[in-house]
């Protein structure tokens, strides 16, 4: 008997997937693949039904790739996907979704700040039929305050301005069913958020919380330029609310433009001033000048990306795998055509 849930799905249990799909995106991680092999070997020794790990190289220029190559010869579960640069980590998660053949598909990242351990609860939201359970942290633990109090406003901003499904808290981590991800690998959008792209795809979803521990080794690779502009793509690629705001904006400059003129002529008519107000001008025209190139500049960066979309490249090239197949196609980003699912 199908049961009911918060959300407005009817909730449809379901076995076991009988094959799932871990993707870990690597980037410079030589010292943490060793841990990480520990770690899902040790998590795939515990779970039911078969298991495949897919490692997506993003472009390392340190052993990562000789090491995760030879972790593949060893274990033909590991399929290592090599891109033919580093795409960032939005577009290596991408990569390893259009690659993942299972019925359910985990994105981890190789630090082990998410415990392969909440996997397994995961597992039981998704046999409950939940199609995308996310990890939602209680804690951060190792990280700065100021990256602590960021993250906290960025979610509640995003949340009350651009994307009102975005569970707060969340990051990557999350396990994504078949349904949602033939859905979600449909968007080819350039500007990728991809837990926003996750929330806007919809189907029942849920969230786990788990302590996010600090990162075992080797530095984060999302500095904060990184962070910046990340927030930046997630708040404009979804929305138009910039545009929005400045044209509300440049409303409100209008009005006080507007008052200003009217002040101005009265001023003329009923000589109010006998020496001219320059201070009055100085800030109309600065404030009025500040606006005009903010909007224009806002504007330019919805030009930029429309700009960038046109050009329809593919998102990444994979320059070589290991233990899995693909086509030349494939490889120069046209893997929607793939369908090879257990
Ligand atoms: N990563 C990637 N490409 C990049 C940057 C990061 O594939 O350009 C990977 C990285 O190896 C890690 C994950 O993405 O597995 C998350 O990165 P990181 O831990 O540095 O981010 P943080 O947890 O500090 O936000
Ligand atoms: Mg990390």
């Amino acid at each position: 008997m199908p049961r009911r849930n918060p959300s407005f799905h009817l909730l449809q249990p379901r076995p076991h997937p009988s094959l799932l799909s871990l993707v870990v995106p690597v980037y410079n991680e030589e010292a943490m693949v060793p841990l990480l092999r520990q770690a899902l070997e040790q998590f795939m020794s515990e779970v039911a039904g078969d298991t495949e790990i897919i490692l997506v190289n993003d472009g390392s220029s340190d052993s990562t790739l000789e090491q995760i190559a030879a972790w593949a010869t060893e274990d033909p579960r590991v399929k290592v996907l090599h891109l033919s640069r580093n795409f960032g980590h939005q577009v290596a998660c991408t990569a390893g979704l259009d690659f993942a053949s299972g019925d359910a598909v985990v994105l981890i990242d190789a630090d082990l700040q998410d415990p392969p351990q909440v996997i397994h609860e995961m597992i039981s939201r998704y046999r409950d039929g939940y199609d995308v359970v996310y990890g939602q942290r209680r804690t951060r633990q190792g990280e700065t305050w100021f990256k602590r109090f960021t993250a906290w406003l960025f979610y509640r901003l995003m949340r009350s301005l651009v994307h009102k499904d975005l569970p707060v808290d969340t990051g990557d981590f999350r396990l994504i069913s078949r349904n949602c991800l033939d859905g979600l690998r449909k968007m080819r959008e350039t500007h990728r958020f991809l837990r926003g792209m996750v929330a806007w795809v919809g189907y029942p979803q849920i969230g786990v919380p788990y302590e996010r521990s600090a990162r075992l080794v080797g530095e984060t690779k999302y500095p904060l330029h990184k962070m910046l502009s990340f927030a930046w793509t997630a708040a404009t690629s979804f929305s138009t609310l910039p545009l929005h705001a400045s044209t509300t904006l440049g409303f409100l400059v209008t009005l006080f433009g507007l008052e200003e003129g009217v002040r101005a002529v009265l001023a003329h008519v009923f000589h109010w001033y006998v020496v001219p107000g320059w201070t009055t001008l100085m800030v109309a025209f600065s404030v009025i000048g500040g606006t005009l190139l903010t909007s224009i500049g806002i504007l330019g960066e919805y030009v930029g990306k429309l700009y960038e979309q046109s050009k329809d490249r593919p998102l990444y090239l994979v320059a070589r795998t290991f233990n899995i197949g693909i086509t030349r196609d494939e490889a120069a980003g046209e893997p929607l055509s793939r369908s090879e699912y257990r």
